[in-house]
This record gives C-alpha cells, sequence and structure tokens, in this order.
C-alpha cells in the first residue's frame, strides 16, 4: 500500500531508478539455478532516489 501523501522524491540519477543490479556470476547452485548477484547502488543506497536535501557532509571546505 503505498500512501498518498508520500512525497515524491526525484529518481537518483546514478541508477535511473534502479538501485538494484542482478548480476549473474556464471556459477550455477548444486539445485541448478544461477547464482546472482546483487549490486545495490552506492549514491542512493539502493532506495532508487535521492535525498531532497544534501547531508551537511557532503559540502567539503577544502582549505588553502
Ligand atoms: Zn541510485
Amino acid at each position: 500500500m503505498m500512501p498518498d501523501h508520500a512525497p515524491t522524491l526525484p529518481i537518483c540519477r546514478h541508477c535511473d531508478g534502479f538501485p538494484t543490479v542482478h548480476i549473474t556470476a556464471g556459477t550455477r547452485h548444486p539445485d541448478g539455478t544461477h547464482v546472482t548477484l546483487r549490486a545495490v547502488c552506492p549514491a542512493c543506497q539502493g532506495t532508487g532516489h535521492t535525498r531532497p536535501a544534501a547531508p551537511a557532509h557532503a559540502v567539503v571546505r577544502v582549505g588553502r
């Protein structure tokens, strides 16, 4: 159930809204199914959305 009042977060531009990617490892489980690895988008931590407000630590000032 998706609440109607849920805020619409911008789609993560890093993964284009597909934060989890299944990669076929090329090997198989003993039962014959493919072994798949799940890679989660590091930019959105698998949420598929970017946060509306950037965390303070994202802004890094480099002094001279
Ligand atoms: Zn992402």
